[in-house]
């Protein structure tokens, strides 16, 4: 027999218990390059440049998301 918790938890020592579960929000900056929010420290998805270089061929990343698998 497997162990058997004495007593049951009630809500609000579940909802204390979760007070820190919470999911925390992605930190956005402004695009320098095409001023569109992109996650801090990535580079931006829809110009495609980091640190004023482009990094990412975004033409080629949208023909493949479009063309699909
Ligand atoms: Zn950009």
């Amino acid at each position: 027999m497997s162990p058997v918790p004495k007593k049951k938890t009630s809500k609000s020592r579940q909802g204390r218990r979760r007070a820190h579960l919470a999911v925390a929000t992605p930190n956005l900056v402004v695009c320098p390059q095409c001023r569109s929010p992109r996650p801090a420290h990535q580079a931006c998805p829809v110009c495609g440049t980091y640190r004023g270089r482009e990094v990412l061929d975004v033409a080629a990343r949208a023909a493949r998301r479009a063309g699909g698998r």
